[in-house]
């Protein structure tokens, strides 16, 4: 197992730009627990990775750590990443911000399920990872799982991913109960007038899709962002 330790300080870090938000006091870790798992990340990831960041990766992502207490704002996020357009269909998305969101639901969280959570965004990151996603998507979230292993993060990989396969399943039973018939693997639901049952028009796993804090928004969820270059 890979180990890890503190490569750098936090000082660094935020000498570097990478600490979220800033700010003239420099940072403060204690300032929440999400922000205490960045420090532990950002000072552990192995130096080449670690460059990477602080250099061509920089601009091209933004931290949103909401306080637990704001309750709704409006919040500019400015584009950081700026799509080129496809030689053939002359389309191209539209220019959009890279965010990697830590939800206040985290402060709960045992700490290093928030370390997991914390490294693997920033995985996603380092890894160049599209964020709309169709096939992809597993294929991301197993070379994700496997990089902070790299960097020393693998007990709490584990753990993470244990605890999320354990909601999903929980989730699925759930779904199932309410929704499924005695027999049969199909989905289904009960026709409230005639007391037969139908296949769901929505395949179980969208039902589920939601599983985790880790959401990427996958493609064919999406009629947003794309528009025709002049
Ligand atoms: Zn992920």
């Amino acid at each position: 197992m890979a180990e890890r330790k503190q490569l750098r300080s936090i000082n660094e870090v935020w000498e570097d730009l990478l600490w979220p938000g800033g700010g003239i006091m420099g940072p403060d870790p204690e300032q929440s627990r999400r922000h205490k798992a960045v420090a532990e990340v950002l000072c552990c990831i192995p130096e080449e990775d670690y460059q990477k960041l602080s250099n061509e990766l920089l601009d091209q992502f933004q931290w949103f750590i909401p306080h637990h207490e704001i309750r709704g704002m409006v919040y500019p996020f400015f584009a950081d990443i700026f799509p080129e357009e496809d030689p053939e269909t002359k389309l191209s998305l539209k220019p959009y911000a890279q965010v990697i969101y830590l939800s206040p639901v985290l402060e709960k969280s045992a700490y290093d399920i928030v370390v997991a959570i914390v490294a693997h965004e920033i995985a996603h990151i380092v890894l160049g990872h599209k964020i709309m996603v169709g096939a992809e998507y597993e294929t991301q979230e197993q070379e994700a799982f496997d990089l902070i292993c790299k960097w020393g993060f693998e007990k709490e990989a584990k753990k993470h991913h244990a605890g999320c396969k354990r909601r999903e399943s929980l989730e699925e039973t759930m779904v199932r109960k309410v929704l499924e018939p005695v027999t049969g693997k199909e989905s289904v639901r009960l026709d409230k007038t005639s007391q037969k049952r139908e296949p769901l028009d929505v395949p179980l796993k969208r039902v589920v899709d939601f599983k985790d804090q880790d959401v990427t928004i996958k493609r064919d969820n999406i009629d947003g962002p794309i528009k025709r270059s002049q």
